[in-house]
């Protein structure tokens, strides 16, 4: 009999701009080691803070709010879930983002066998998704998100996690906000219906206190 080792469960973490993927994967991996979280957001500012090849690459498109190309995304994804040893549910927070790249995920999850575990639809109202973009801060150091009003570290403007400074991210302002719901609207939305045939989708209310929204992700996946 084959007996297929299963390291890795991959979950993905999907919803708008501000729908809390972020959040919900910092909670979780901070509750249970066995849960890490690749945020490609978090990844991409990175590149762009060092002025990597790829930094230099995604900076214009994401300052714009619209989306960085899948080969630039599947080349700086890629090693990283490859490279993932241990048992773990890795939490996939922004990615895949369009068809083409849940396409490519699904080459990578063969390649490595990984299993999809589930997908998490963080559903948010429009209205309430640019309130929670537009209080946002994230840290400079490394990477945690807070909030003005909802998730406020201890320290004024100083995160929690590291001491470095909490400011606003360069895409988080009105205009830009729109255009980001717009692109996620045409191109990540058509994953909820690729994901629901293959009977993965897992929908979340994502508009309580997030202690809740974190028990409703924990039961999805359960
Ligand atoms: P949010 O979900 O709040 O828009 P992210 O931190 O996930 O923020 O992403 C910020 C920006 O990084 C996106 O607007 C886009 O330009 C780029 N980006 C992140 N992930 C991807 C991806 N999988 N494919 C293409 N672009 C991406
Ligand atoms: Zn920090």
């Amino acid at each position: 009999m084959l007996l297929l080792l299963i390291h890795m469960k991959i979950v993905i973490l999907l919803g708008a701009p501000g729908s809390g993927k972020g959040t919900m994967a910092e909670r979780l991996s901070s509750q249970d080691p066995v849960f890490r979280h690749l945020s490609s957001g978090s990844m991409l500012r990175e590149a762009v803070s060092n002025q990597t090849r790829a930094g230099r690459l995604a900076e214009g498109a994401m300052k714009r709010g619209e989306l960085v190309s899948d080969e630039l995304i599947a080349e700086m994804i890629k090693d990283t879930i490859l490279g993932i040893e241990g048992e773990c549910t890795l939490l996939l927070d922004g990615f895949p983002r369009t068809v083409a790249q849940a396409a490519i995920l699904d080459q990578m999850i063969e390649s490595c066998g990984a299993q999809l575990w589930a997908v998490v639809w963080l559903d948010v109202d429009e209205e309430d998704l640019v309130d929670r973009i537009v209080g946002r801060r994230v840290c400079l150091g490394c990477g945690a998100g807070y909030h003005i009003e909802t998730i406020l570290p201890e320290k004024d403007g100083v995160c929690d996690l590291c001491g470095e400074a909490l400011v606003a991210r360069k895409d988080d302002n009105l205009e830009t906000i729109r255009h980001r719901l717009s692109v996620y609207k045409a191109s990540t939305m058509p994953l909820i219906d690729l994901y629901r045939s293959r009977g993965l989708l897992r929908r979340v209310m994502s508009a309580g206190a997030i202690n809740e929204t974190v028990e409703l992700v924990k039961n999805a996946l359960g």
